[in-house]
């Protein structure tokens, strides 16, 4: 199917369910979907390597000069593949990441992928509602998430609009996911979902058959299940937006 066939299909799907008088949900991932986490992740490092520099200067060299392209979906795999292979320093580093990485102030850092604006809101003012549904916690991240999405341009906090974030910090996000099935299913009608671990699309194509379910080409955790039949795969919402195979004047 081409990009603009699911985007058509997931708008007539919206306009469908509206019509039968149920509410048209697309539910949304946050981290690695709608959000990138390379400018979060690069500043923890940059902010790393200029803590230590007096006593590592070339740790600082090394890590001061990655840009947030360098990041890889694991931050010991970044410092590996910049050449840092001291096991203590990345045992180090690592902490030092983990402190910061699911907090309010540094999730400020990350930035929209491409078009992910233009593509909720797209979707929001076609009758959806846009749930994002996040494996962030609230007790460490809503506060964060919010202001981010505010400041981005999402559709949040409004009527027509909808957050999930997890409770409890030690539920994995696939445990935590499945769980908000039934509380979806009573809220409205799933007719989308966009999320970048395969596993995640394949559980909501078992929960939600006749939805849209895209799987968003991005870094995801390692060793990912196939993808399930009927399970869709977008590169960018870039690619998703329909004006985007209209000519451009540039300014
Ligand atoms: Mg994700």
């Amino acid at each position: 199917m081409s990009n603009y066939q699911i985007t058509d299909d997931l708008l007539a799907k919206i306009a469908e369910t509206a019509a039968a008088g149920e509410l048209p949900l697309v539910v949304f991932d946050l981290d690695g979907t709608l959000y990138s986490n390379s400018p979060r992740i690069i500043r923890i490092l940059h902010e790393f390597a200029h803590l230590h520099a007096a006593r590592l200067p070339r740790l600082f060299a090394t890590v001061d000069a990655l840009p947030a392209k360098a990041v890889l979906y694991r931050v010991d795999d970044t410092l590996r593949a910049a050449g840092v292979d001291d096991a203590a320093l990345l045992e180090t580093a690592h902490r030092f990441w983990r402190e910061r990485f699911f907090t309010n102030k540094y999730v400020l850092y990350d930035l929209p992928n491409p078009g992910a604006v233009e593509f909720a809101r797209l979707v929001w003012e076609a009758g959806a509602v846009p749930v994002y549904l996040t494996g962030r916690d609230a007790p460490r991240m809503l506060v964060g998430t919010v202001e981010a999405l505010q400041r981005d341009g999402f559709p949040v906090g409004t009527a027509r609009t909808q957050m999930i974030l997890k409770e409890d910090v030690e539920l994995s996000d696939a445990d935590y996911k499945a769980s908000t099935v039934a509380f979806l299913e009573r809220m409205g009608r799933v007719v989308g979902l966009f999320d970048n671990e395969p596993v995640l699309c394949n559980l909501f194509k078992r929960a939600f058959p006749a939805a849209t379910i895209v799987w968003l080409k991005k870094p995801h955790a390692p060793n990912p299940p196939p993808l399930q039949a009927g399970v869709l795969t977008a590169g960018e919402f870039v690619d998703l937006l329909p004006r985007h195979d209209q000519p451009v004047a540039m300014a």
